[in-house]
């Protein structure tokens, strides 16, 4: 790379800090202006031009310029800043990005491969620019966030993922690859609009689908190598399940909706133990939705309370949920129930109202995933608190306007007893001359630090013990002051240590028992993971010049 070409490439380029010596040497003097900034400059500078849009999803398109422009430059803004930045990246922006992506899109990033491309994906694989590709986050688009699906549009779900990888966990992007698996969508409106850009026909399910799946994991263990993490990522809800089950213990791979988000919630409720002064096995769950989310939670919530010294049948019972039919009970009478829900069906009568199931189970823990907004009512709300002294209430559902209720509502419906967290990022709520800092239940405590782990260890399989490993890591960092604000996780700005700390756990862990494959085994496993971290401190370019005795330089 030399010449203007320097300043074309974003991994490269590092824009007006160019030194004047490189650019004499790289050919580009005279193609910048002449002054020198430094990276501090030039992110006070890329800062202010964040802030100076009114609108969220113009902050969103103005941070994809600067990511095609100058990578480190954007890393370095959003590790710096994450707390402003993680909610434009991701959710709840990336949702509007995703539903106007066809009107929004500019460069193309990540790989678009679709079910026309049968037998034809590894050399799709071959065409991406990168060769060292070490995880991969992928999405068919059929159920992103809560918004359902959006096809191809799913794709600023993978790239915003895989932004957090590198500002979270250090995960250097050069190894990071976005891919939407397009096999149409049922979305009418988008299968009418003028900028949808995926295929224009109904999904492809049955065989084909699984065919095409099957391909592609087959692909990139061949084009990457088998330690190579794959993420399945707003699947819906029959694929999700499905195909974790058939693939976890053949690839390297996990489902972050399922469990990633368990793995965050299991962390919530155990550093919400600290304040209601319980074990896990004494409290009752209510779950609002047995989809991805709460499955997955409850089902890593079992493995805890086992832990804790319990019978999986003890465990079970302690655990109560709703679907959009009602209580979840064996023998309903509209019939069918799927294998997942099935281990959490009670015997009991039939119950449709969420509220009139709350006042018969009391339950101390309500967590919910459901995708429904608002449906933690101010009455539901009022009987929590009502039985519980410190009643532990999770609103998880993505984006902000699918949450069960507001931040404020369960601080003021419970005068502020309630141990509150939610799926998006609430303000702070001001109460009776008290702050509470709503903690946000957001997978990205997880997966960067799990992916992180995994990758550096080298491990075949991500297993269910390393997402519980994760929770504990992830609680264990509250600090007392922090659940004394309110918060049931540590602050998001702290976020990059947080991965730091969970891979190094992870990291431990699979020496100990045996499945790391990264050789010799590092002594210092914490300092081995940040030496694998991404550094956001440009490079010089600048060559070593050194001389040889007795010959003229
Ligand atoms: P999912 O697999 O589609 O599950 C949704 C569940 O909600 C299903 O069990 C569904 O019932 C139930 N449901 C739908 N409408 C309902 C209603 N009116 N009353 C009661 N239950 C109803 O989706 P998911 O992956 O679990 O995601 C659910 C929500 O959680 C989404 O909003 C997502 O953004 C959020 N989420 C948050 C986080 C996080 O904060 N960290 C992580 C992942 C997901 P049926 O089974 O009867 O259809
Ligand atoms: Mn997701």
């Amino acid at each position: 790379f030399r010449g203007v070409n320097v300043l074309r490439e974003p991994k490269f380029n590092k824009g007006t800090a160019f030194t004047l010596k490189e650019r004499q040497i790289m050919g580009i003097h005279g193609l910048l202006p002449p002054v020198v900034f430094t990276q501090d400059e030039q992110v006070a500078r890329v800062l202010a031009n964040v802030r100076n849009w009114d609108e969220p999803l113009e902050q969103y398109i103005y941070l994809n310029g600067l990511q095609d422009r100058n990578e480190k430059l954007f890393y370095r803004l959003v590790s710096d800043n994450i707390e402003e930045m993680a909610p434009i990246l991701y959710t709840p922006t990336v949702g509007q990005a995703c539903q106007k992506y066809g009107f929004i899109f500019r460069k193309p990033r990540g790989l678009f491969i679709t079910i026309n491309d049968l037998g034809h994906v590894y050399d799709i694989l071959c065409n991406f620019p990168e060769h060292n590709i070490k995880a991969v986050v992928v999405t068919d688009g059929e159920r992103i966030l809560g918004l359902g699906d959006l096809g191809a549009f799913g794709m600023g779900i993978p790239v915003g993922k895989l932004s957090l990888y590198t500002a979270m966990g250090g995960i250097p992007p050069q190894q990071c690859l976005p891919v939407v698996l397009d096999v149409g969508t049922d979305n009418e409106k988008l299968l009418t609009s003028r900028n949808y850009i995926g295929l224009r026909h109904k999904r492809v399910r049955g065989q084909r689908y699984d065919d095409l799946i099957e391909e592609f994991l087959e692909a990139v263990v061949r084009r990457y190598g088998q330690n190579t993490l794959i993420q399945f990522e707003d699947f819906a809800n029959h694929n999700a399940f499905r195909l974790l089950e058939k693939y976890q213990n053949k690839y390297l791979t996990f489902n972050d909706d399922i469990q990633g988000t368990a793995s965050v919630a299991v962390a919530g409720v155990i550093a919400a133990m600290r304040i209601t002064k319980t074990k896990l096995s004494e409290n009752k769950y209510l779950f609002f939705g047995a989809g991805e989310a709460a499955i997955g939670i409850a089902k890593l919530l079992m493995m805890a309370m086992e832990e804790e010294g319990v019978s999986p049948e003890e465990a079970r019972e302690k655990i109560w949920m709703v679907d959009s039919r009602g209580l979840l009970t064996v023998g309903r009478p509209s019939g069918g129930i799927s294998k997942e829900k099935l281990q959490f069906a009670k015997d009991y009568k039939h119950m449709p109202s969420l509220e009139d199931i709350c006042r018969e189970i009391k339950p101390s823990v309500a967590i919910g995933a459901a995708g429904q907004g608002g449906r933690f009512t101010e009455q539901f709300i009022k009987d929590m608190g009502s039985f519980n002294e410190r009643p532990i209430i999770f609103a998880l559902s993505n984006p902000t306007s699918l949450a069960e209720c507001t931040a404020e509502a369960a601080y003021v419906h419970t005068e502020g007893r309630a141990v509150f967290a939610s799926g998006s990022p609430f303000d702070p709520v001001s109460l009776n001359d008290q702050v509470f800092y709503p903690g946000q239940g957001n997978n990205a405590y997880i997966f960067p630090g799990v992916a992180l782990g995994t990758i550096v260890a080298g491990v075949h399989h991500v297993t269910d013990d390393m997402f519980l490993i994760a929770s504990k890591v992830l609680a264990g960092l509250v600090t007392d002051a922090d659940l004394a604000e309110g918060r049931v996780y540590p602050p998001l700005s702290t976020i990059r240590e947080v991965s730091t700390q969970l891979a190094t756990k992870i990291v431990e862990y699979a020496y100990d028992n045996d499945m790391a494959a990264t050789y010799p085994e590092p002594d210092d496993k914490e300092s081995f993971v940040r030496q694998h971290q991404y550094s956001t401190e440009y490079e010089s370019f600048v060559p070593e010049i050194y001389s040889w005795p007795g010959v003229v330089e």
